[in-house]
């Protein structure tokens, strides 16, 4: 197949006769701190674990300019903390950001410590329709009791939660793998879960829990890239899965933080079909419109 360019983003979507895109795992944090995570990035830190040139190392007008350039027409502004003391702050960032532009979905985060249970309720009270966590980063355990009634929070008011708890691109002891979901979803079967990567490199692990939990989705982001490709790839025999969950799978891009182009994970889906044909129009339908539609949409 042809590369594909950003340019041609929009002519990509239409031709799959939709209204844009919709993009559930999209970054967006205080100007110095995102110049921070480029720096890790730049470094190939431990929690990295190789040489990864951000592509979109641009201000934030600019990269608002161009998610609404691709035809992006919802998105998210994920933070995270990686530590105690910074979530609320993110959080409000988030959400001040979605307030100046509506189609930035309102998104929060929260962090295991005291008034973590005030974190959720007063994002929730301000509007905020999908949360992320990123254990990896932040080195906590899903299952910890601190959080319990947070999940419960969030289960009951039905918002999802972009969770970064597969073990790529490197594991943490005591943060990542599926256990630490599954130990959550045991006491909040309700919860929304989103799990970042599809689960990256547990896949089918990650898949085995939305097979019993139907509130689990999965986001695609960096899945089937030729980067990801290299150190996680997708096992073939997986494929036939996704097309059965067709209808919990979601556009995720990691936009701004890739080191390719926008265009190459809408191809990376594409392509899937040579491998297995259910993953068709239908399912890059489902999958880049109207199953976000449905959890962040209007
Ligand atoms: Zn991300």
């Amino acid at each position: 197949m042809e590369p594909l360019t950003d340019d041609d983003v929009p002519a990509w979507w239409q031709r799959l006769g939709l209204p844009g895109l919709i993009d559930i795992h999209t970054h967006f944090l205080p100007d110095r701190m995102m110049r921070r995570v480029w720096a890790h990035f730049d470094d190939a830190g431990p929690l990295i674990g190789r040489p990864w040139p951000i592509n979109y190392r641009w201000d934030q007008d600019a990269r608002l300019a161009h998610l609404r350039r691709l035809g992006i027409r919802r998105f998210t502004a994920l933070t995270y903390a990686h530590k105690p003391g910074m979530a609320a702050d993110l959080t409000e960032f988030a959400l001040d950001l979605s307030e100046e532009n509506p189609d930035c979905v309102p998104s929060a985060t929260f962090f295991p410590e005291d008034g973590v249970v005030h974190q959720v309720r007063s994002a929730l009270d301000r509007g905020a329709r999908v949360f992320k966590l990123h254990p990896q980063v932040g080195g906590f355990d899903l299952r910890e009791p601190i959080l319990d009634e947070a999940w419960g929070l969030l289960a009951e008011a039905g918002v999802p939660v972009v969770i970064h708890i597969g073990s790529g691109p490197v594991p943490r002891g005591g943060a990542t793998g599926p256990d630490k979901l599954e130990g959550v979803l045991r006491r909040h079967p309700n919860l929304t879960a989103v799990v970042a990567h599809l689960g990256a490199p547990e896949y089918a692990e990650f898949l085995d829990l939305a097979d019993r939990y139907p509130r689990v989705h999965l986001d695609t982001t960096m899945a089937f890239t030729d980067f990801f490709e290299d150190v996680a790839p997708f096992p073939t025999e997986l494929l036939p899965r996704l097309a059965d969950l067709g209808d919990r799978i979601m556009l995720g891009s990691d936009f701004p933080n890739i080191p390719y182009s926008y265009a190459h994970q809408l191809k990376s889906l594409e392509r899937l079909r040579e491998q297995e044909p259910g993953l068709d129009d239908d399912w890059l339908r489902a999958v880049c419109w109207s199953n976000g539609q449905r959890l962040i949409g209007d």
